[in-house]
């Protein structure tokens, strides 16, 4: 891949200059000085401008701003429905405009230590009702949007989710950044702007398929493009070294194929406190350089067309949940994104202090969400080795002390490592200085294990083999001040397993922080009945306080708040039913339990051990044994990495199950069943008011946390699931008699592998025997023969390393006292309000104070 050679600088007037190679010292050397240059420059002129501000003219109100978008932004009568989202999305966007430049004033000053989010994915959802909710103009914009003929809730639907994640990690930076804000906390969220989010599923004959994201297509009224902070990202070239006047040896990266990095900012409001954060989100571009000598032999459209090329970077998200995408444009984005960012941060920080970086860590620190950007951790070194003149050891005091990484799991396949030769080609300056980092690394190893050359080879940064890697994980370890897992079992089960060296070595940077959800979106926004039921009885404090629901345990004894809390529920059933309906065509009833398992299609979640107990569920009423049965509406939805086969025909066995369930008039009074296509943000923000149950079943020791069991927790679903991620603690808040468990819990779970045989616990146990049977005779694919056999085998493999034979029976148990929990109502909903009172913990202002007080501002 060839991009513009050489133009390092942004500023025109240096661009002529940086043109030539950069073979000489001499020349490099100018072009660095001119590169710092024009960035002082340009940011001189962005503070000045900030700093000048005068008071100004109380801006339009909304109604006045929307009439205007509407008369002078579509410039004509009739509109798409998109064009007065447009208009009304930017209106409230100019509500915000001046609030947001007094926090960039604010945060320039430098009064509080700043923050750096530094993440892969944001996956941001709708902006609109949460704006509206921030800034407490709900109402306002109600009353405005009756004047054009069109209610709020109908022009929410609209607005196109920022897809920009795949999963928990990406909702994690999202619901990170609600918190930062409404904490008046100076965070930054750094991101990439894909061009196309995560893909759009669609089911056809029961099989998914994937649909671009095209989430831009009609604009993105959100954001703002910054000009005058667009970074330019080097990439290939080569390495060389010079003595300078002093005998000081120096690196200079040559012939380097540059990328510009261009800016786009959107706004992240605080809770009715008037600070508006910022996300940062790079977008690629050619540069305007031309390749001359193509140019001149005649291949204009050629020189052109290279140009794109630069442009792929930030093109489309990899979706790959907890599993690696090792392709050679996945470190593109990783590394585009971490320098791009760090460029950002230390032009910020010159521009206030100068080049003297002897306070840098008392200004900033960075968080690196997963090792997606520890990239970063090298590249911050030869920014500031190469760039600014610094020493090693100056260098490297400033990395160390500013980074800190979060882990978000424990699987293997999701581990990354790069492979050396593709690194050194793309990136031959941060090889250096990664072999460099890691043996100085390995002296303080080899000093604390003297003499021990295996745990030199185990440790290493680099994974030795028929090709060398890049071990990432290892890499943000040893230069990040902290380590945090996502939740109790997870940080315990890094500092036993995966990383128990390190925890030896340096146990002082380990620590937990248990994840959490907005509870802006996942409760006020989302679920307004409950919402206003909670404020007529407790104020709405607890919007930004969320321990307070606990006061709502009070009200398990009052009748009427019993009943209003069931009916609330009831109407938010029938809503999802709608929606059931018209994303699946299959009809719900809101009068069933709504039995709901959303979340990424992956074997460790086990989504298999749900669909075989509704088969179990299917059998039973075939052979009539319905006692004690409660009827329930069995709903699973999730994406499956386009590349994974066995999650991919999890999916199919949903739709064919859910196909015969439905199409047996015998069976649908007591069971029916939907897969949700497409499940993603807004899809929840309707799916969690409205259920019931809430399946967190996963294989226990490998969920990290878990976000989607809040979300329904907090809503009052009640939880069926396992001693796994975050479910460990919501099971501690809740009580063991609100929180329906089985299953094997960790420890259990690796003491079982060892002499696993599924086969023999099929045998002795009927239902499961039975299942197996039906799955095995073809039932579910009369005319597909064979597509389960996959699955099939992977239930009786010895090797299963998700163990659902082993949980089946402790699973139906469970189900079988939730069917019986459920037959008594007034006792549901009194452990529904409990377990939404004991949800306060999970909220994710609570995670955000402990990353504040034990990480970023931690003395
Ligand atoms: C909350 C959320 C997730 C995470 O769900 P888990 O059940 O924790 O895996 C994934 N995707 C979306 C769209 C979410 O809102």
């Amino acid at each position: 891949m060839t991009t513009a050679k050489d133009s390092a600088s942004v500023n025109k007037a240096s661009a002529g200059a940086s043109r030539s190679k950069a073979n000489s010292k001499a020349s490099s050397k100018a072009k660095a000085d001119a590169e710092t240059l024009s960035t002082k420059l340009s940011n001189a002129a962005d503070i000045t401008a900030s700093s000048h501000a005068e008071p100004c003219e109380p801006c339009d109100s909304l109604s006045a701003s929307l009439a205007r978008h509407i008369r002078y932004g579509l410039c004509r009568d009739e509109h798409e429905k998109h064009e007065l989202f447009n208009a009304v999305a930017h209106s409230v966007k100019e509500q915000m405009l001046d609030s947001w430049r007094q926090t960039r004033i604010k945060d320039n000053q430098y009064q509080q230590k700043q923050v750096a989010y530094l993440s892969l994915e944001f996956l941001m959802g709708r902006a609109l009702g949460n704006a509206l909710l921030s800034l407490d103009i709900t109402a306002d914009a109600q009353q405005v949007l009756s004047d054009y003929a069109t209610n709020l809730e109908d022009l929410e639907q609209v607005e196109q989710d920022a897809g920009l994640g795949n999963g928990g990690l990406g909702r994690l930076a999202a619901c990170f950044l609600d918190s930062c804000a409404s904490l008046d906390l100076p965070v930054t969220g750094y991101g990439i702007r894909y061009q196309y989010g995560m893909f759009a599923q669609k089911i056809v004959d029961g099989y998914q398929v994937e649909r671009p994201d095209r989430w831009l297509r009609h604009g993105n009224p959100w954001e703002v493009r910054i000009a005058n902070r667009i970074v330019s990202v080097p990439f290939f070239g080569h390495t060389e070294t010079y003595l300078d006047k002093r005998g000081h040896r120096h690196h200079v990266w040559a012939e380097t194929q540059n990328v510009l990095a261009v800016p786009y900012d959107m706004p992240i409001p605080g809770f009715k406190n008037g600070r508006i954060n910022t996300l940062r989100l790079w977008k690629a571009e050619a540069n305007d350089e031309f390749d001359l000598d193509e140019f001149n032999e005649g291949d204009y459209a050629e020189a052109v067309a290279t140009k794109n090329l630069a442009e792929q970077i930030t093109m489309v998200l990899y979706p790959n949940d907890a599993s690696v995408n090792g392709k050679e444009l996945r470190l593109r984005q990783q590394y585009f994104l971490s320098s791009a960012s760090l460029q950002d941060l230390l032009a910020r920080y010159v521009s206030q202090f100068g080049e003297d970086f002897s306070q840098f860590n008392e200004h900033n620190v960075l968080q690196l969400n997963d090792t997606h950007p520890s990239i970063a951790v090298p590249e911050l070194m030869r920014l500031l080795l190469d760039q600014y003149g610094l020493s090693w050891d100056a260098a490297w005091a400033i990395t160390s002390q500013s980074m800190a990484y979060t882990n978000h799991t424990l699987l293997p396949e999701a581990l990354e490592r790069w492979s050396v030769p593709m690194m050194k080609n793309m990136l031959p300056r941060i090889v250096e200085i990664i072999f460099e980092i890691n043996a100085r690394y390995l002296e303080q190893v080899a000093h604390h294990w003297p003499g021990d050359i295996q745990k030199l080879a185990n440790m290493s940064i680099i994974e030795e083999g028929p090709e060398q890697h890049i071990r990432m994980a290892y890499l943000a370890i040893v230069a990040c001040f902290s380590v945090n897992g996502v939740a109790g079992l997870h940080t315990q089960l890094l500092k036993e397993g995966l990383f128990k060296d390190f925890y030896q070595l340096w146990p002082h940077k380990f620590n937990n922080k248990t994840n959490g959800v907005t509870p802006r979106r996942w409760l006020a926004y989302c679920n307004p009945k409950l919402s206003s039921l909670i404020c007529r009885r407790l104020g709405d404090e607890w919007i930004n306080d969320l321990s307070r629901l606990t006061a709502l345990n009070a009200f398990t004894s009052d009748k009427a708040f019993v009943k209003e809390w069931a009916q609330i529920k009831f109407e938010n059933k029938q809503a999802l039913t709608a929606f059931v309906k018209q994303q699946c065509g299959v009809e719900f009833d809101p009068l069933m339990m709504f039995d709901v398992q959303v979340k990424r299609i992956h074997e460790y979640k086990r989504q298999l051990l749900n669909i075989l107990h509704v088969i179990h569920l299917y059998r039973r009423i075939l052979n009539g044994d319905t006692q004690d049965m409660v009827p329930r509406c069995v709903l699973i939805g999730g994406k499956a990495a386009p590349g994974y086969a066995m999650a991919k025909q999890i999916i199919k066995l949903a739709n064919n199950v859910a196909h015969m369930v439905n199409s047996d008039p015998l069976v649908s009074p007591l069971l029916r069943m939907a897969f949700l296509p497409n499940y993603n943000v807004s899809a929840m923000e309707k799916i969690c008011p409205g259920t019931d149950l809430s399946e967190q079943i996963s294989t226990a020791g490998k969920e990290a946390s878990g976000t989607g069991n809040m979300k329904f927790m907090m809503n009052g679903a009640l939880t069926i699931g396992t001693l796994d991620g975050a479910n460990i603690e919501m099971l501690e808040e809740v009580g063991y008699e609100n929180f329906f468990l089985f299953g094997l819990d960790a420890k259990q779970v690796t003491q079982a592998r060892i002499d696993y045989q599924p086969q023999h616990i099929i045998e002795h146990s009927k239902a499961l025997n039975r299942v197996m049977s039906m799955l095995k005779s073809g039932h579910f694919n009369l005319v597909e023969p064979g597509i389960f056999d996959d699955i099939i085998a992977s239930v009786l493999d010895s090797n299963d390393q998700w163990m659902t034979a082993a949980d089946f029976d402790s699973y139906c148990l469970a189900q079988e006292q939730v069917a019986k929990t459920y037959l008594d109502q007034d006792s549901w909903q009194k452990i529904s309000i409990r377990n939404t009172a004991a949800s306060g913990r999970f909220s994710s202002d609570n995670t955000i104070a402990g990353y504040r007080d034990e990480i970023w501002m931690k003395k």
